[in-house]
């Protein structure tokens, strides 16, 4: 029986094949832009989601700003996003703890490991182990692979791991995570999950996994080709 390591690997390897190495930012992203816009992101798509992100950068010139404004306010900057009311208190509140330990750059979790920086990332209301990760990932270059609801589906499905909850599934991946790669399986893992192993009748019949995939009620019928591929919020943060 293969290692998680090695099914991570190969699975990795196919998803490269068939959809190329995702492109990156070659200067990384602000850990703080990174947050706010992942907090943005959460139940909503990556292009309303880029709106709400830009709005807030076009009519602040720094976080600091957000300090003074009313939560009111910063909730009808970033309507677009959906669950304006909710994001806009997490924004405030993250805003005035940061600005309360003269922290507004979150360079303090620059040097904790990455369990450390999970957990102090969490402390935030509303910041929950996939939002967090995705700052280690995308603004520090950590190699760890958040998990959202498309990598949390089909690294079950294939049999990668057996878990029932995004956050398991999150350390069951992440526990001896292979170097280097955890950006490319991520981003690809999302694209698998959007284009092709979708939630209700997934591609399988034109899914490059098909041959190690484990799911048992692979669906043949469908073919999905042609779909075009979303926008990804998060390596577009900051540019
Ligand atoms: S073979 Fe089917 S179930 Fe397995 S990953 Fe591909 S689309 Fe998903």
């Amino acid at each position: 029986m293969r290692s998680i390591r090695t099914l991570i690997n190969e699975v990795n390897n196919l998803l490269i094949k068939k959809f190329g190495i995702p492109p990156r930012n070659k200067k990384l992203p602000d850990p703080l832009d990174m947050l706010i816009a992942t907090i943005l992101s959460q139940n909503t798509n990556d292009n309303n989601s880029y709106k709400a992100y830009q709005n807030l950068k076009n009519r602040y010139k720094s976080w600091n700003e957000l300090v003074n404004v009313k939560r009111v306010t910063i909730e009808s900057v970033i309507r677009v996003a959906g669950l304006a009311k909710q994001k806009s208190h997490t924004i405030k509140e993250l805003i005035g703890k940061l600005n309360t330990k003269n922290d507004l750059s979150l360079r303090s979790i620059k040097n904790l490991d990455n369990n450390r920086a999970i957990e102090q990332l969490s402390n935030f209301h509303g910041v929950g182990t996939k939002t967090a990760s995705c700052v280690l990932l995308f603004a520090l270059n950590r190699n760890i692979c958040p998990v959202d609801t498309h990598v949390h589906r089909t690294t079950n499905r294939i049999g990668i791991v057996s878990e029932k909850t995004p956050d398991k599934t999150f350390y069951a991946l992440n526990k001896n995570f292979p170097d280097k790669i955890a950006h490319s399986f991520h981003t690809n893992l999302i694209r698998l999950g959007r284009e092709i192993c979708t939630p209700t009748k997934p591609g399988c019949g034109i899914c490059p996994l098909n041959e190690l995939c484990n799911y048992p009620n692979k669906n043949f019928d469908l073919k999905k080709e042609g779909l075009k591929r979303d926008f990804m919020l998060l390596d577009n943060v900051s540019k």
